[in-house]
């Protein structure tokens, strides 16, 4: 609570204590008055003054607005009792009249007697200030006129003042106002009320001069209408006043409200401006969103997400604008470039996959160096890439971008600290060729990619026609491939190989071929790599073992001649991969009958040194079997030594192109003769293919080659022709008994071509 307040209090708390002094000081005065009162004095016209005045008064009365005092019409006759009959009687009619008045504007004891407290008082001292300045107050018939008028002026200011001072201070305690402020605030406008009523009772009392007092009686209700007239006027002016007020309020409560709405409006047009302004931020920042994911699937929908190159959709949508260009245009021509890089899964399966993708990643970014903006560069998936050459000037700009990414390709990659090595292969398509559709450009590109790899990698191949047409007759081998082995399209030869010291047949080798009904005869050549790309080798290869075993089996219990000949049958490099393989083997030795140590099984070097790990575990499985082992084409795959002695292998065949060359050079006669003497200190055999020269015979004899096949001997040979060979060497044999310690004699048997 501030000081100010507390000040406040005290002021209001003074209130009742003053009020209770003025009926004091009243009650203290009236007793006085009353002692004094003149009674000789008072007669009836008294009595009907004071009748008048209660009655009166309690119809007439002007009461100060907002504040509970009233200001009442008996004043007139309170000045009149003062005229006519003394101070003292004044007094006794103030006290009545004060206690009629105050019950009528307030309820509480005290209140009420208040109000006569104070009325008496001010009755009191004007009339004693009267006498004292004018004399006796009844003797008011001697003044002079203009002392008369003084004379009331002075009754009604002193009155005026003496009683609305009283009032002042209580409601200036009462308010806590200043007193002069609330004085001048409630009480000034009253004065008219003691003046008229002064002026009144002076009239009254000089007509009493000159008539009959009671004659004054009957102007009475004049002297009522005056004061219900001003009255009336008060309240007019009273409610005018609060109409205006009230209209004032009214308009202050309806500007406030305006403001209020006005207010209200505009806090909601500014929290409609920000709402406005956050759902305009909201919608340009989900668009942008919207458009960033957008851009984000468009991105992720034509590009690869290893690399961030161009994905085939992508690629293929350029082409088609290139090709699209080429019919426009004929000045514009393009090249696709499809590269495969070789040995990637060597690298991936080796190193692993992350080293695999940082790899892939590296062949990009050099892709990029070599090409330039224009140009589109893809990867398709896996190791494989394409580029477009968007409007290139010549064919050979397209071989030399793909010359330059293979002398770009040849620096090592370094992963993560391991160095790698990898070359591509690249087929190159050019426009040109009445292309309609990518997909066209792409298939023909993939085609001399292919024909790159199959010409020994890291080389590139322009597509021709050639190739396009070798492409569609692939794929219908393909087809036929698949119907051959249901329709039993496939037929085994079987090559004699021969003990070259002795001349003796030793066995055979078991040789695939398709007999095509319109074709004849079909060069496993053509067909086996397509059967080992579709997987079609391993039934093949399964059926080829099964037919030379059981071939050889029959021809075992035919003659006890041929009991010690051997079986030599081809394996693939699917083949060998395959979880089972050496179960397959198991499977078709019993079911034929075949002792495993007439079987032998050869697999070419590359196959055997690309897998080096794996395939000496799976070798040494059938090598358990009891079956011989044989390393086919040996010297073509770059055979680890390291290696070698750790496959369970039994025989090494040299290599045709190595034994036909063997007397153009001392080269190839020298690679001979070290893979002989290799042979030989790993404790292994040595056959040698492609004999066809006795001079190749007589210099592998020289090297001390163990053993020999080829068409100075024979060509394979269909079962029937095998048969007779057999049944020729029987005949021989019984005929010219051959001595162990003739040697020769055996070579002379084969010592020239036998069948061609
Ligand atoms: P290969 O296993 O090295 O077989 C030797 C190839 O040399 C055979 O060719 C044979 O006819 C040929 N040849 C033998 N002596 C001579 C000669 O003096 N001069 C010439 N020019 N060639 C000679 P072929 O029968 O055409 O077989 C080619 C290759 O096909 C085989 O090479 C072998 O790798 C594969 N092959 C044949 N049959 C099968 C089979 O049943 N399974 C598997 N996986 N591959 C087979
Ligand atoms: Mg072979
Ligand atoms: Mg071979």
């Amino acid at each position: 609570m501030s000081a100010d307040a507390v000040t406040l209090t005290i002021w209001q708390r003074l209130t009742d204590p003053y009020r209770k002094i003025l009926v004091a000081v009243g009650a203290a005065v009236l007793l006085l008055c009353v002692y004094e009162l003149p009674v000789a004095r008072l007669d009836l016209g008294f009595l009907l003054l004071g009748l008048i005045t209660v009655v009166v008064s309690a119809r007439v009365f002007v009461p100060i607005p907002r504040v509970n005092a009233a200001v009442t019409v008996s004043d007139t006759f309170i000045f009149l009792t003062l005229l006519l009959y003394g101070t003292e009687a004044a007094v006794a009619l103030a006290a009545v009249e004060g206690i009629c008045a105050g019950s009528r504007v307030s309820k509480r004891p005290l209140g009420i007697l208040c109000n006569a407290g104070a009325l008496v008082c001010a009755t009191f001292l004007t009339g004693t200030l009267a006498s004292s300045v004018f004399g006796q107050v009844t003797d008011f018939a001697h003044h002079q006129t203009s002392t008369f008028v003084s004379f009331i002026c002075f009754l009604a200011l002193a009155q005026y003042a003496s009683h609305t001072f009283f009032g002042a201070i209580y409601v200036a305690l009462k308010s806590s106002q200043p007193l002069f402020r609330t004085w001048a605030k409630h009480y000034l406008w009253s004065s008219i009320t003691y003046f008229v009523g002064a002026l009144l009772a002076g009239v009254i009392a000089k007509l009493t001069q000159s008539i009959s007092f009671y004659s004054l009686i009957f102007p009475l209700p004049v002297i009522a209408i005056v004061y219900l007239s001003y009255r009336k006027y008060l309240e007019d002016v009273r409610s005018t006043a609060a109409k205006a007020e009230q209209a004032e309020r009214e308009r202050a409560e309806a500007e406030r409200e305006r403001a209020e709405a006005e207010h209200v409006r505009a806090e909601q047009a500014e929290r409609h401006v920000e709402e406005l302004n956050h759902y305009i931020a909201k919608l340009e920042s989900a668009q942008s969103e919207l458009s960033e994911s957008k851009e984000h699937f468009r991105h992720a929908a034509y590009h690869d997400a290893l690399t961030g190159l161009p994905n085939r959709l992508l690629f293929t949508d350029h082409l088609r604008l290139a090709i699209e260009r080429t019919r426009r245009d004929p000045n514009y021509a393009f090249a696709v470039l499809f590269l495969d890089a070789d040995r990637f899964k060597n690298i991936n399966d080796s190193l692993g996959h992350s080293y695999g993708d940082q790899l892939l990643t590296e062949i990009a970014r050099r892709l990029q160096d070599c090409t330039r903006q224009l140009d589109t560069v893809a990867r398709f998936g896996g190791d494989e890439f394409a580029l477009l050459l968007d409007g290139i000037g010549e064919p050979e700009d397209a071989v030399r971008v793909a010359h330059k990414i293979q002398q770009e390709l040849l620096v090592p990659f370094d992963l993560n600290g391991h160095e790698a090595f990898t070359s591509a292969s690249i087929g190159i398509a050019l426009s040109g060729a009445d292309y309609q559709h990518p997909e066209d450009v792409l298939r023909d590109a993939d085609t001399a990619m292919y024909r790159a790899k199959d010409g020994g990698k890291a080389r590139h191949e322009l597509f021709d026609r050639a190739m396009h047409t070798r492409a569609v007759s692939m794929l219908r081998l393909e087809n036929d491939l698949r119907r051959a082995l249901e329709r039993e399209e496939f037929r085994v030869h079987y090559q004699p190989i021969l003990m070259l010291k002795t001349g003796e047949l030793a066995g055979f080798e078991a040789l695939v071929r398709w007999e095509r009904p319109d074709r004849g005869l079909v060069s496993p050549a053509e067909f086996i790599p397509l059967a080992e790309e579709t997987g079609m080798i391993v039934p093949l290869g399964l059926w080829v073992l099964e037919e030379a075993c059981n071939q050889l089996r029959a021809w075992q219990l035919a003659s006890p001649a041929n009991r010690a000949l051997t079986m030599s049958v081809n394996l693939s490099g699917k083949q060998l991969t395959q979880a089972d393989v050496a179960e397959q083997v198991q499977d078709v030795l019993s079911r034929t009958g075949l002792d495993p140590r007439h079987l032998k099984l050869e697999i070419t070097e590359s196959v055997v040194m690309e897998n080096a790990e794996a395939a000496a575990v799976v070798l040494a499985r059938l090598r358990s079997l009891g079956v011989g082992l044989s390393i086919d084409d040996f010297g073509t795959g770059y055979s680890s030594l390291s290696y070698l002695h750790r496959f369970p292998v039994n025989a090494l065949k040299v290599d045709r192109s190595f034994v036909s060359r063997m007397t153009s050079g001392d080269e190839n006669l020298e690679i001979v003769r070290t893979i002989v003497t290799l042979a030989r200190n790993l404790g292994m055999d040595v056959v040698a293919e492609g004999i066809e020269t006795g001079e190749q015979l007589a210099q592998l004899k020289a090297l001390k080659c163990d053993y020999g096949q080829g068409y100075f001997f024979a060509k394979p040979l269909d079962a029937p022709a095998a048969e007779d060979l057999l049944l020729t060497r029987a005949l021989e044999a019984s005929q010219h008994p051959t001595p162990s310690d003739q040697p020769d004699s055996a070579v002379t048997t084969f010592g020239s071509p036998l069948v061609m």
